[in-house]
């Protein structure tokens, strides 16, 4: 049986980049096995985030913005910094990422190929997939965790970011094509109407922090999201609806859903781990790529992968950093621990940030490049009180035991 050098599980976002960095560090070192469930590529998600890091895939994005805002209790809030927030297809991701796959001599791609099992010996790993076994020296494991089943206890918090987007054609031109909404609060009336329960500003009633996340590319196109922060998913009805109202709060009188896309992704302190056992590496978000506080995994992921190829090219394999550096985890389990206790005031924390801090440093923070002075810059434009109360004594707090369950869908 061939031994490939690594054999790389999940040729999604993870998987395909630190492919794309093997090849693109030259070719004829290492022999690589992609395994890949899926038999073919189609345009299941978007990628956004600020240009805050060179990468790869910079001639597939297809939208650019230079501005975005925040809506809350009637203000709107407008940024505009250094960066751009970039939109990047996955149609477009994949034909780039795959074109020299396919085209290298060392490496194989097989689709449609389930992993079963991985199993680690002395000298090498051993996958079993329904079609039959492969070893390899070393694995980069990318599957999905289930993340909607793992369960917290307080001081942790496993949150997810969960949503459905329509990318949509309207007959009346309704959006303003030049700036990205980031979060619009507007819509919590609705969300506690749509869900049948009391929108108390004490009673914490809703499940979570809904918003309209929006991307306009026309005043008569857009990508319009229905996203929550919160404990647990909820039926696809509801996100449905709350796009239909927005979309006719808007005035965007007949509209045809061109694309729909749905996702859940972690908003967590539980542990990840990059270095499960002394032959496995998880990569993408099986091993914490998504930030957790915001979801956003895509930077972090390229960054990982150009770290990972480096040190695999180098047969460095001992020592693989987390995604994130101490003071990001630290910070984002104070401010997701606020989130939790205090839902209600999601909205304005959010705001604030937006409002207050400069809009590179708060980019900058979000993607984890921040300077002493941006983390000061963002810190400060938060309550010091809740912030305070949480960091120091956090358990000392309320506790609350976290689960994460799934409403059935209607
Ligand atoms: C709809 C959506 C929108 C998102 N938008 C953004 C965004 O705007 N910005 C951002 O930063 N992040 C975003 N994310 C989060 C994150 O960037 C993506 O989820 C990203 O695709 C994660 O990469 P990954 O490689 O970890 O997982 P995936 O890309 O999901 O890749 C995992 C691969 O493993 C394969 N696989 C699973 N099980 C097996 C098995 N048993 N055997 C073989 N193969 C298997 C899957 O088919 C898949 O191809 C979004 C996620 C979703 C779902």
């Amino acid at each position: 049986m061939q031994v490939w050098d690594a054999i790389i599980l999940g040729a999604g976002c993870a998987g395909l980049t630190l492919v794309n960095e093997l090849i693109g560090r030259g070719e004829g070192q290492l022999n690589i096995l992609l395994l890949e469930e899926r038999s073919e590529y189609t345009n299941d998600r978007t990628w956004c985030f600020w240009n805050t890091l060179n990468h790869r895939f910079e001639n597939a994005v297809s939208y650019r913005w230079s501005g975005w805002n925040v809506h809350y209790a009637g203000e709107v809030v407008h940024c505009r910094g250094a960066y751009q927030y970039q939109y990047l297809r996955a149609e477009h991701f994949y034909k780039l990422a795959l074109a020299p796959v396919y085209a290298s001599s060392k490496t194989i791609l097989r689709l449609g190929e389930q992993v079963r099992t991985v199993q680690e010996e002395e000298d090498l790993v051993r996958i079993q997939t329904h079609q039959g076994t492969h070893a390899g020296r070393y694995v980069i494991d990318t599957r999905p965790m289930d993340q909607q089943n793992r369960r917290a206890t307080y001081p942790d918090v496993h949150w997810l970011q969960h949503f459905m987007g329509w990318k949509v054609k309207t007959e009346c031109a309704c959006f303003q094509s030049k700036q990205v909404t980031l979060m619009d609060f507007e819509g919590r009336k609705d969300a506690a109407e749509i869900l049948g329960v009391s929108d108390n500003e004490t009673d914490n009633a809703l499940p979570g922090i809904p918003f309209i996340y929006l991307l306009p590319f026309s005043p008569t196109e857009a990508l319009v999201e229905s996203t929550w922060f919160g404990p647990k998913v909820l039926p696809k009805s509801v996100y449905r609806e709350q796009l239909q109202r927005y979309l006719q709060e808007k005035g965007a009188g007949n509209y045809e859903i061109i694309e729909e896309e749905y996702g859940v992704l972690p908003m967590s302190t539980l542990p990840t781990t990059t270095q499960p056992t002394r032959r496995i590496r998880h990569l993408g978000l099986a091993g914490g790529a998504a930030r957790p506080s915001t979801g956003y995994a895509f930077l972090a992921i390229q960054r990982q992968a150009q770290r990972l190829a480096d040190q695999l090219l180098k047969g460095d394999w001992g020592n693989f950093p987390d995604y994130y550096s101490t003071q990001s985890r630290l910070l984002d389990a104070t401010f997701l621990r606020v989130l939790q206790q205090n839902p209600q005031r999601g909205p304005e924390l959010f705001w604030r940030l937006f409002r207050y801090a400069n809009p590179d440093a708060l980019v900058r923070f979000l993607a984890d490049t921040a300077s002493l002075k941006d983390l000061w810059e963002v810190t400060t434009c938060l309550p010091s009180g809740i912030f305070l109360k949480q960091s120091l004594f956090p358990n000392f707090s309320q506790k609350k035991e976290m689960e994460t369950t799934q409403i059935q869908g209607v």
